[in-house]
C-alpha cells in the first residue's frame, strides 16, 4: 500500500493512506485526501482560496481516474465550488460522461446538491488586484505605492513570480494510491494558472495528461505548465513507458526531456531549457515511484506503513 503526492500533499498523502487501512477504495481515499487542500485557503492553487482568472473570478479543474474500472472523469472552468475533485468523481459514477465544463459542470454540481459559494477569499482577491494595478502603465488602474502594498500579497508574488518568467506561477495537488490489493487511483485539481484567461482549461482535468491510472501498470499525475503537458499527455506516455519496462524515475525523465525538445523557442531559456516548469509523480503497480522535476529542487509526499514524508524530486536540469 503506497501514496504518493505533490509536494503541497502531505496531509492529502496521509489521510488517503489511513482511509485506505480502514478499507476505504483507493479512489474514494485520494478524493478525500485532495479535498483537505481544496478547503485550505492558504493554498492558493487548488479550490476555496484559489487565485482567480484575469477578471477575478476563480475557476476550478478537476479530475479523478480509477484504475479498477478503468473509468475517469473531470470538471473545468467550474466555478462556485470548492470540490470540484468530488464534482468529477460523481460525473465518473452517475453518467457515462467524462467531462463537464463551465456552466454545465455547475448545473451537475448544483443538480447533486454541491453547495454553492464565493470561492475568492480577501488574500486571493488583494492579489489578484495587485496584478491588475501594476500589469501595464497604459490603462485606468495606478500602481499602488510599495508601502502599501500588504506583505503577504508581497510575499504571494515573491514566491509565485520568481526567477525566470513562468518558472514560478504554479501550484495544483495531485495525488496517485496503490491499495493492498493492488487497485490504483489517481486524482488532480487545481484553480489552474494565475490570472488565466476566463474559460481557460489546462492539464488537470484531462485524462492522460494531467493524470492517468492503469491498473496493470501504474497512476501517473502532474502539475506545472498545463500547455506543455496538454500538448504531450504526457501521463498517458509515463504509463505507457513503464508498461515497456521502464522505471517510475526513468518515465517520468524521459517524459520531461520530451517535452523540453518540443519547447516552442520562445519559451526556452538562454541554455534552450524550457523556461516553465512541470512535475510528474510516478507510482508503479509494484510500489516503486518517482517525483520528476524539469527544474529542481523539489519534493514530493510519500505515505506507506513506515509513515508520511518529503522524498525529493529528481531534476531533469539541476
Ligand atoms: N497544471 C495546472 C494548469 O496548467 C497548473 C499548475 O499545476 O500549476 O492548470
Amino acid at each position: 500500500m503506497k501514496v504518493i503526492a505533490s509536494h503541497n500533499g502531505l496531509v492529502a498523502a496521509q489521510r488517503a493512506f489511513e482511509r485506505m487501512k480502514a478499507g476505504v477504495a483507493p479512489l474514494d481515499a485520494v478524493v478525500e485526501g485532495v479535498e483537505i487542500i481544496e478547503d485550505d485557503a492558504e493554498e492558493t492553487t487548488v479550490g476555496y482560496g484559489g487565485i482567480p482568472n484575469e477578471e477575478g473570478v476563480v475557476e476550478l479543474d478537476a479530475a479523478v481516474m480509477d484504475g479498477k474500472t478503468h473509468r475517469g472523469a473531470g470538471v473545468a472552468a467550474l466555478q462556485r465550488v470548492r470540490h470540484p475533485s468530488q464534482v468529477a468523481r460523481l460525473l465518473m459514477e452517475q453518467t457515462n460522461r467524462v467531462l463537464l465544463v463551465g456552466e454545465g459542470a455547475l448545473k451537475f454540481a448544483r443538480a447533486n446538491g454541491f453547495v454553492e459559494e464565493n470561492l475568492l477569499t480577501e488574500h486571493a482577491r488583494q492579489v489578484w488586484l495587485h496584478w491588475k494595478r501594476t500589469r501595464s502603465q497604459i490603462d485606468d488602474w495606478r500602481a499602488p505605492l510599495p508601502e502599501s502594498v500588504d506583505p503577504k500579497v508581497k510575499k504571494w508574488f515573491d514566491v509565485h513570480f520568481r526567477g525566470p518568467a513562468g518558472h514560478g506561477k504554479i501550484g495544483t495537488i495531485h495525488v496517485s494510491a496503490l491499495s493492498p490489493s493492488g487497485d490504483l487511483a489517481c486524482c488532480t485539481s487545481t484553480s489552474g494558472h494565475a490570472f488565466k484567461l476566463p474559460g481557460r482549461v489546462g492539464d488537470s482535468p484531462i485524462l492522460g495528461a494531467g493524470l492517468y491510472a492503469d491498473n496493470d501498470v501504474g497512476s501517473c499525475g502532474s502539475i506545472g505548465h498545463g500547455e506543455a503537458n496538454l500538448e504531450n499527455v504526457t501521463s498517458f506516455a509515463a504509463i505507457e513507458l513503464l508498461r515497456s519496462g521502464r522505471s517510475p524515475q526513468e518515465a517520468g525523465l524521459e517524459m520531461l526531456r520530451r517535452i523540453a525538445t518540443k519547447t516552442r523557442p520562445d519559451q526556452l531559456d538562454a541554455h534552450g531549457r524550457p523556461k516553465f516548469n512541470l512535475w510528474l509523480y510516478v507510482l508503479a503497480k509494484d510500489g516503486t515511484h518517482a517525483g520528476v522535476t524539469m527544474h529542481g529542487p523539489k519534493q514530493y509526499a510519500l505515505a506507506e506503513e513506515k509513515g508520511a514524508r518529503l522524498e525529493k524530486c529528481v531534476a531533469l536540469y539541476e
